[in-house]
């Protein structure tokens, strides 16, 4: 291939992987592996300049911005940073800055490079917006997300406007977390924090990026100047007093060597760091040399990123395993010849469905590139093709159930097994019941549900409130005592008071989610209203698609699940909607027609009419003497108007939110 069909062909494999990782929050690749292309593309460049072009993926900062958020220009752009792998790219950068500067030693920030999303706050005293990145010069406006994030100010005490940035991020332990429950409920894993946090930032639905646990790091202070402030690190410490959270492992290092220094010193931090890396910034201290240094289109000439070596390792696939999840979902799974990478010790691996392994071109037998990026799953890169020896036999999908022998059937990438009684499922659906988001019963964990299923004290959910008959077996049990089985019963009675949303996210229907369980259980308030629902009312529901709708109609009309739900009330499980009746009852808002006129910061009007609605208020377009209550946002017009005209009470943002609390 010439070089000039090589070139177009990265640039186009670019291009999808910058969909896919900024737009749909879903790599296909490792960055590893996108910035080995990426670098393969520079070299192209820098050979046959007339390749160069403002379009090319080397030109242009990363992400597209999507129409369902407000756009945003940022006053200065956002740019990415250059990238440097090792020693020699590291003393070329500082060798360049020497020479434009025509200092001796330059004196550098050095900082951890956090592995989140980029992100841009605009202050007037008061939060006026957070923006992401975007393609660098528009971003999208995610206030009502960002705002969720506790550790950043909603107002500072410094007069004027005030712009910082930073990087908001998952931390470790709640990507892990999240993962878990993602396993559980069968939706896709998030590849690595970036992504996670990514794609909790990015949702329209700001209780959910509220229950991410996000947090964030700010490390530049875009307008210091104005604050004749002159150096990186003062900036960074005046941000610090004002209150933003930054980020203390940075240090000041005077001279390339000091950095190497700090590099080798958190390459081996790293692991015991609680958010996710991916490398060093390094930042000229001196803010009055960055004109003189410049920039390039996507980069600025002061700083540059030093990316970690990945953690990839080459492993043997030993075989492959199949798997069953309680909506009959089967799962292969790599079995490795064990491993240690990114510091855990690697022996299995998902392989998602059949296409995977077939668009990868897996053999059982081929040594494999295993990835791993702290905390996250393992993953399978690709078979290393070359140390193939002939023996490497083909994966062929199984046709039949591993746990009962049931012919699978296949859906999308799919294959299940639709046998309800299969012991997998059943085990599954047991785990998936008493987690943490459904009936929470604590103590019921996979190795115990697994333990007492085998043993035959429960077979199916119903059943797990007879476990008391079995009290006196359990004791006589290994690692069983009387206290131990006692909790655990009190937390299987306890979880018969627990508010519908939480049982009918425990009955594991397809498609419905812990939030999908949430909005059905606060229009239905009681399973048999649910039961009795038909598909054209469901649709009506703003969240539910016709997938959903199908999927809950479906699920009440088969028998066994209706019996189950008999059982279960028979043990005395409520099927009540709790949440709202005691709340409503007590809210300000109860029996009130409330207009909501302007934008609120905090959140959507959709959301407000929700949470409205929810606290037993009628919410209405136009203002009237039936009127209540008006909720005035910024920019609130002639509704406004009229409501003072007439006298009605009107509630700023927030008192509105004081209220709601
Ligand atoms: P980058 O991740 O290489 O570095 C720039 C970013 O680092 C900044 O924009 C900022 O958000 C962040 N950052 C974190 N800590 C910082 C600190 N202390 N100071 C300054 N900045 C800090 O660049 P990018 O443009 O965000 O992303 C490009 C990279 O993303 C690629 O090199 C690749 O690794 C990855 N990528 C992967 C895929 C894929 O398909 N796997 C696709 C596109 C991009």
């Amino acid at each position: 291939m010439d070089y000039k069909a090589r070139a177009k062909e990265i640039t186009e494999t670019l291009e999808r992987y910058n969909y896919e990782y900024y737009v749909l929050d879903n790599p296909s690749v490792s960055d590893a592996e996108y910035d080995r292309l990426m670098q393969e593309l520079i070299l192209l460049e820098k050979e046959h300049p007339e390749l160069v072009n403002p379009l090319s993926p080397t030109q242009r900062v990363g992400g597209k911005v999507q129409d369902e958020f407000k756009k945003v220009t940022h006053t200065r752009m956002m740019l990415s940073l250059a990238n440097a792998f090792n020693e020699d790219d590291l003393r070329d950068f500082d060798r360049k800055v020497r020479e434009i500067t025509g200092l001796d030693k330059v004196t550098y920030m050095c900082e951890l490079k956090i592995d989140g999303l980029g992100m841009s706050l605009v202050y007037n005293k008061n939060l006026i917006y957070a923006a992401t990145r975007g393609d660098g010069s528009v971003g999208e406006d995610v206030t009502s997300n960002v705002v969720t994030i506790k550790s950043i100010p909603s107002h500072i005490d410094l007069e004027g406007d005030f712009e910082i940035r930073g990087e908001v991020f998952m931390p470790k332990k709640s990507l892990q977390n999240l993962n878990e429950i993602r396993q559980k409920t069968g939706e896709p894993l998030f590849a690595n924090a970036r992504n996670a946090a990514a794609g909790s930032i990015r949702q329209l639905d700001s209780s959910i990026a509220a229950s991410r646990k996000l947090d964030a790091f700010w490390y530049y202070f875009v307008n210091a100047k104005d604050f004749n402030i002159r150096y990186h690190s003062e900036a960074l410490n005046k941000a610090d007093e004002l209150g933003f959270k930054t980020n203390h492992e940075r240090r000041l290092c005077i001279g390339i060597d000091k950095v190497l220094e700090y590099i080798d010193e958190y390459t081996e931090k790293r692991p015991n760091l609680e958010y996710d890396i991916d490398g060093i910034v390094i930042k000229v201290d001196d803010m009055n040399l960055y004109d003189k240094l410049g920039y390039t289109a996507k980069t600025p000439r002061w700083a540059i990123a030093y990316k970690f070596p990945p953690e990839e390792v080459i492993t043997k696939l030993e075989d492959v395993i199949y798997t069953v999840g309680r909506t009959g979902k089967i799962t292969p799974n790599a079995v490795l010849e064990p491993v240690r990478v990114a510091g855990s010790l690697v022996q299995r691996a998902t392989l998602h469905n059949e296409d995977f392994m077939m668009e990868k071109g897996l053999m059982i037998g081929d040594y494999v590139v295993l990835r791993k990026a702290g905390d996250v799953i393992p993953e399978v890169v690709r078979p290393v093709v070359e140390k193939r020896t002939g023996l490497e036999r083909p994966i062929h999908m199984i046709t039949n159930c591993p746990v009962c022998g049931s012919p699978l059937i296949r859906k999308d990438a799919m294959h299940f097994c639709v046998n309800p009684h299969c012991e997998a499922r059943q085990i599954e659906g047991i785990i998936h019941y008493a987690s943490k988001d459904a009936m929470d019963i604590e103590g019921l964990g996979e190795k115990v549900a697994e333990q007492f299923f085998n043993q035959g004290f429960f077979k199916s959910i119903p059943e797990i409130y007879n476990l008391v008959n079995h009290r006196e077996e359990i004791i006589a049990l290994d690692g069983w005592k009387e206290k131990s089985i006692d909790n655990l019963l009190t937390a299987i009675e306890k979880s018969k008071s627990q508010s519908l949303e939480r049982v009918l996210f425990g009955l594991g229907i397809k498609e419905v989610g812990a939030k999908m369980a949430k909005t059905l259980a606060r229009k239905y308030l009681n399973i048999d209203a649910l039961i009795a629902t038909t598909e054209e009312e469901l649709l009506e529901i703003d969240d539910v698609g016709p997938i959903v709708a199908r999927s809950i109609v479906t699920f009440f009309q088969d028998e066994n699940n209706i019996n189950k739900i008999n059982e279960l009330k028979y043990a005395g499980v409520n099927f009540n909607y709790l949440g709202q009746t005691v709340q409503a009852a007590n809210s300000y808002f109860s029996g009130k027609t409330v207009v909501l006129t302007g934008t609120l910061s905090s959140m959507g009007r959709k959301e407000a009419t929700e949470l409205l609605e929810n606290l037993g208020a009628k919410v209405t377009g136009s203002v009237s003497k039936a009127t209540d209550v008006v909720v005035a946002g910024v920019e609130a017009g002639s509704k406004l108007d009229k409501a003072n005209a007439l006298g009605i009470t009107v509630l700023d943002e927030a008192t509105f939110l004081s209220l709601i609390k």
